[in-house]
């Protein structure tokens, strides 16, 4: 009855413990026989705890994806600083009028990532810490880059971050600095293209919650504040790629919200820049390449300290790192991307009012299609939010997954969708369009979409 009672308590004692009741088994009075059983379930014990903790402690990193057999892919890319070797006039907020910069608190880049499917078709997505992609620096870019490595005009992708404490580089007296600057991407793009090697593609999302509309109806109208009510994409896209051996290369991802946590005198590539520090810092040798998406009417909040700046940008790539892991070990919510690559890319006639007597305004659109997996959307100038949940509800059930990016090959201006310009406020002011521009850019967005579908 007694060596019945101290076998329960053993067992007890074991099953709550662990290994700490090693001892109270070890007791004299227990037959040796027993002991010896209880030594081994100890052990076992102690080492299934240990098994337990080594997943626990494997669940917070980052797994490399199992390998594909042989990926269909290549992939290369490169990274270039383009911070400014002079101070220069500063670009996104007008109030700083020709007040040149004081100094540099984080580097600006452009980096490069290089695509190739199965069948050789390639396309290239330029991210620049930049306010917006001229039409001077798109042209030049594009001219070089067919010239050299023989990449067409559709198949090049261009994005600005729209950072408001860049430069302003396409003046008269920033000619030094524009010729530097279209060098390094032309440079870049070369360098991504020869280091292509076999990769696999991968694509998956997540949420991040900073970005706030910014337009307040008032009784005077639409005033430009914080309006938490208002209409939101806090989708963060995220595109990864891994080479042969599967372990994580490049992450190509995206936000829609203006990257103008700060306005002060010094180089800064704002939240977006911090989020791919960040993720770069804490995957060493990895590139992180940040795609703004449609932000025209979208702020971070809070705004206009540096610790702000640098909190947003740590939760993008915390949103980045969430993507990833919704694709880690079981692919619910991760499309492996397959061939053909597709590119389209053509111009939409935007017209502006008659008063106004402005010649129309070849508006870009562009797709970059995944096989079946994936369509980026890419469209010019600084677009309000309503594209991207409007493209995404109207193309969503198609099968690929949509990714509609702004700030994409041109920067004029706002592109205000038809209910932004009829309500007014600032962005509906920033051109005099034509309300049709909506349904324009939408048609040209389902012909290109249609195409490579
Ligand atoms: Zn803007």
């Amino acid at each position: 009855m007694a060596i019945a009672n101290e076998r329960t308590h053993a067992f007890a004692s074991l099953s709550k413990a662990g290994g700490s009741c090693l001892n109270r088994v070890m007791n004299p009075v227990v037959p040796r026989r027993l002991a010896l059983v209880l030594v081994a379930l100890s052990l076992l014990g102690v080492g299934i705890g240990w098994l337990i903790e080594s997943i626990h402690a494997e669940s917070g990193k980052l797994e490399a994806n199992p390998p594909a057999e042989a990926p269909e892919w290549k992939a290369g890319v490169a990274t270039a600083k383009i911070t400014p070797f002079r101070p220069m006039p500063m670009s996104g907020y007008a109030g700083r009028k020709d007040n040149p910069s004081e100094g540099t608190e984080q580097d600006l880049f452009a980096k490069a990532l290089a695509i190739e499917d199965g069948e050789g078709n390639r396309a290239v997505i330029v991210t620049t810490d930049l306010i917006g992609i001229i039409s001077k620096l798109r042209e030049d870019v594009e001219q070089k880059v067919e010239a050299k490595y023989g990449v067409p005009p559709h198949a090049l992708l261009m994005n600005a971050s729209h950072t408001h404490c860049g430069p302003s580089y396409g003046r008269d007296d920033t000619q030094d600095y524009f010729d530097f600057l279209s060098g390094e991407i032309v440079k870049i793009i070369g360098e991504a293209i020869d280091s292509m090697a076999p990769s696999k593609l991968s694509y998956s999302s997540a949420k991040c919650g900073f970005a706030m509309n910014r337009r307040t109806p008032t009784p005077d109208g639409y005033r430009n504040h914080p309006n938490p009510e208002g209409v939101v994409d806090h989708t963060v896209p995220v595109l990864r790629v891994d080479d042969a051996e599967g372990n994580l290369k490049a992450v190509l991802f995206g936000y829609s919200c203006h990257n103008t946590t700060m306005g002060f005198m010094k180089w800064l590539g704002d939240y977006a820049g911090y989020a791919q520090e960040y993720f770069e810092a804490d995957h060493p040798g990895v590139t992180a390449m940040f795609m703004n998406n449609c932000s025209g009417d979208q702020n971070p909040y809070p705004r206009s300290l540096l610790f702000y700046a640098q909190r947003h940008g740590r939760s993008l790539a915390t949103a980045v790192e969430a993507a990833l892991e919704t694709n880690q070990r079981q692919y619910f919510h991760q499309r492996e991307l397959h061939g053909p690559l597709k590119t389209e890319m053509e111009t939409v006639s935007l017209e502006f009012t008659e008063e106004s007597k402005r010649d129309p305004f070849p508006y870009p659109v562009q797709v970059v299609q995944f096989g079946d997996g994936l369509s980026i959307i890419a469209m010019g100038n600084e677009v309000v939010v309503d594209y991207s949940l409007r493209l995404k509800k109207e193309l969503g059930d198609r099968g690929p997954a949509i990714w509609v990016a702004g700030y994409s090959n041109s920067y004029s201006g706002y592109v205000p969708s038809k209910r932004v310009l009829l309500e007014g406020g600032y962005e509906a002011k920033s051109r005099p369009w034509k309300p049709e521009l909506e349904e324009r850019i939408i048609a040209k967005a389902h012909e290109l979409f249609d195409r490579v579908n």
